[in-house]
């Protein structure tokens, strides 16, 4: 019988467990914590986003970096698969919009009571409180790890599933990139993703709590569109957050956030810009012996016009039956063109994923085995795997911590 030692009580370490456990594996799951899953508790605002349940093609569209990586363990283990596995084990679940799955019972600290109650039956040593400290590694081939306290475990095979670098309070602090390294392999950089923009001007922290919808947005450097989008967005006391600014995160190259950044909105993108001027001149109209400040509250939420009124350089005390075409036409410019300066990304505080991680050059995409170093294998987070929001993310943990355990166990 097969001993594995996991390191990580994360998503991919449980499900990783699970598994191996079930094709007769001798398992022992180590984690720092005082308890299991501690990241998965705050996953999808504590609700537990856990899969998507739309078609792979989606799934991988999804994959942000190195989807192609991905090929072997999602069409091995897809999303279909991790719902039909979290119901067998007693997990009642249901589908929202974007074909998010969550518990039935909106917890999503009940993903971790499922997991552990399968890998109590199937007879996982767990160990909570015990830090791995490094690999045991003879001729390349990987014998075990040394723990905090200075104890050697031996086992035939170590799955190193420690997460990434983000909200670093749930226990995910990097220390699989240092495994790898001892192993002799590569780790890219990592940067934060699915993460926040701060911005330089004062009127965006003006509106924040501010959530739009309906609004197109272009991420531009100079006058090269590097991200377009429509959809949702915050503003808030640093900068800019909400849907469409994580996808942006998520997909924009690095190369750009060390730069000086042009975010662009559209705050009415269903109308052209002749429309648009048609309707503003209809609400000058309609308000012809108010005061331009007065005049605006059908199209804009009120934490805005102060900052339209400010931007449009138009007197807020003008009668709107004397503004000018110029300054209609200004109007119009800066509500199709509202542009604001982003300076960077967020921490890793406030980074739902790590971009960037242990080099998949280094690992078998079918088995998840380094390629430098024998019996030791990676899975989830700590890879140099990231994707969009709506359960991707746990996806990907759930399938490579699946096919790490069947490489193990099926050899
Ligand atoms: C706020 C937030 C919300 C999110 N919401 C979603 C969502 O709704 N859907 C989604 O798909 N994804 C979501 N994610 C991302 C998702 O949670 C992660 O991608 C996923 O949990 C990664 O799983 P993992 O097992 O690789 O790592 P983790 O879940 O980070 O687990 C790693 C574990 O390893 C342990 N560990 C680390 N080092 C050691 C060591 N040396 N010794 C022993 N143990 C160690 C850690 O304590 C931790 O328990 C969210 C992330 C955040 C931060």
């Amino acid at each position: 019988m097969k001993k594995v030692i996991i390191i990580g009580g994360g998503a991919a370490g449980m499900m990783c467990a699970c598994h191996a456990a079930k094709n007769g594996a001798r398992v022992e799951l180590f984690e720092k914590n005082e308890k299991l899953g501690k990241k998965i508790f705050i996953t999808g605002k504590g609700r537990g986003n856990l899969t998507n349940a739309s078609d792979i093609d989606v799934v991988f569209n999804s994959i942000c970096s190195n989807p192609k990586f991905m090929y072997s363990s999602l069409y091995s283990f897809t999303n279909d698969d991790a719902l039909k596995f979290f119901n067998d084990i007693g997990l009642g679940t249901k589908v929202e919009r974007g074909n998010r799955v969550f518990p039935k019972s909106d917890h999503a600290y009940e993903i971790t009571d499922v997991l552990t109650r399968e890998m109590k039956r199937l007879q996982v040593k767990i160990r909570l409180y015990t830090k791995v400290e490094s690999l045991i590694i003879v001729k390349d081939a990987c014998e075990g790890v040394v723990t905090a306290d200075g104890e050697r475990h031996m086992a035939d095979a170590v799955v190193v599933a420690t997460g990434g670098f983000s909200y670093q309070s749930t226990g995910s602090t990097g220390d699989g990139y240092k495994f790898a390294e001892s192993a002799g392999m590569n780790v890219t950089d990592i940067s934060p993703s699915l993460v926040p923009f701060n911005c330089k001007e004062k009127f965006v922290t003006e509106m924040q709590g501010l959530s739009l919808k309906n609004t197109g947005l272009e991420l531009k450097h100079g006058k090269k569109v590097l991200y377009s989008d429509f959809g949702e967005m915050l503003f808030t006391h640093f900068g800019v957050s909400g849907p469409m600014i994580l996808s942006a995160s998520a997909r924009v190259a690095r190369k750009f956030f060390g730069k000086e950044l042009r975010l662009v909105l559209d705050l009415k993108p269903a109308l052209s810009e002749e429309q648009l001027d048609a309707r503003i001149i209809r609400e000058f109209e309609e308000n012809n012996k108010k005061e331009f400040k007065n005049s605006l509250s059908k199209m804009f939420p009120s934490k805005m016009i102060p900052v339209i009124i400010e931007r449009s350089g138009i007197d807020a005390n003008k009668r709107c039956n004397v503004i000018s075409h110029e300054e209609r036409k200004r109007l119009v410019e800066l509500i199709k063109n509202f542009d604001m300066t982003v300076t960077g990304l967020r921490d890793y505080n406030e980074a739902i994923v790590t971009k960037g991680g242990v080099s998949v050059k280094d690992i078998n995409p079918a088995t998840m085995e380094s390629k430098t170093c024998k019996n030791l294998y990676f899975a989830g987070e700590t890879l140099d795997i990231d994707c969009l929001t709506g359960g991707f993310n746990l996806q990907v943990a759930w399938s490579t911590g699946v096919a790490a355990a069947r490489a193990i166990t099926e050899e």
